[in-house]
């Protein structure tokens, strides 16, 4: 277990912040010391988070705004260089899904998916890395999938996203060794959040079989490797995938 401070007067945006994997990861930050700012559209479970947050002790804002919008991103990130004057972390986390064969998949989901999942960590990157190449350190953390690196059925364009923003992620991380910040990816698994609340009984059990830990994955479990990742721990790893899937690909 890491001791509580590591962070500590670090600056972090997580988008997504206000449910499942997202959640677990603010508050992880925010419990070892870090200034969190969720993006996220529902201002109802933002707010209700950085009251719980704020109620023990911990730092914590929510800001409003849809990650596909490269406009909306923008103001943010300057919404919240002015309040806070750095952004020394980055975690990439809001994703959708929207399955569906190939052949019946409407172009809108395509769209949709791609801009929520992959362009928006263009959208936020992009915004953070002149502050962050000033400061010359930053951690840039973006949670892919596993099923970026082994495709699925179904998933197309999910898979397609996730398999992009690792190809995005190397090509951060090349691009900004140089000034010290590290970007890496998180492939979560088979994790139990709303996202997977949608799969029946025969599903679980078909998914479980290829789990070699035999079980479903906690949010929390997601949250501990970002933080290792964000810390002064990880400073010489960069443009890694880390797996956190009981065994799934291996
Ligand atoms: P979740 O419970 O459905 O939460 C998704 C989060 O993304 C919510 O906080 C939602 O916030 C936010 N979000 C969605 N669209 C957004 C948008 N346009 N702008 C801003 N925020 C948006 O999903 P999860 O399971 O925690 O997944 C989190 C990440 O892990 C995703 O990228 C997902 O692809 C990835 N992942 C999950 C699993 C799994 O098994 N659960 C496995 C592999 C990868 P609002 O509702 O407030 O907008």
């Amino acid at each position: 277990m890491f001791h509580s401070e590591i962070l500590k007067g670090k600056v972090a945006i997580v988008t997504g912040g206000t449910a499942g994997i997202g959640r677990a990861i603010a508050e992880r930050l925010a419990l070892a010391g870090a200034n969190v700012v969720i993006f996220g559209r529902n201002p109802e479970r933002g707010h209700e988070i950085v009251a719980k947050l704020t109620g023990q002790g911990q730092l914590t804002s929510f800001i409003g705004v849809d990650v596909a919008s490269t406009t909306a991103v923008e103001e943010a990130i300057k919404q919240v260089l002015e309040s806070h004057g750095k952004v020394d972390i980055l975690v990439n986390n809001a994703g959708i899904t929207k399955d569906g064969l190939l052949m019946r998949l409407p172009e809108e989901d395509w769209d949709e998916v791609m801009a929520v999942n992959l362009k928006s960590a263009y959208n936020t990157s992009r915004a953070v890395v002149r502050p962050m190449m000033k400061q010359r350190n930053g951690k840039i953390v973006n949670i892919s999938s596993v099923v970026g690196l082994t495709g699925n059925a179904g998933q197309a364009h999910y898979a397609a996203s996730k398999a992009g923003l690792i190809g995005f992620s190397k090509s951060l991380a090349r691009e900004l060794a140089s000034r010290g910040i590290c970007v890496n990816c998180v492939a979560p698994g088979f994790i139990e959040t709303a996202m997977t609340d949608v799969l029946n009984d025969a599903q679980r059990a078909a998914i479980l079989e290829t789990v070699p830990l035999k079980r479903m994955g906690q949010p929390h479990e997601i949250a501990d490797a970002v933080l290792f990742l964000c810390s002064e721990s990880a400073n010489y790893i960069t443009g890694q995938v880390l797996t956190v899937d009981g065994g799934m690909v291996m």
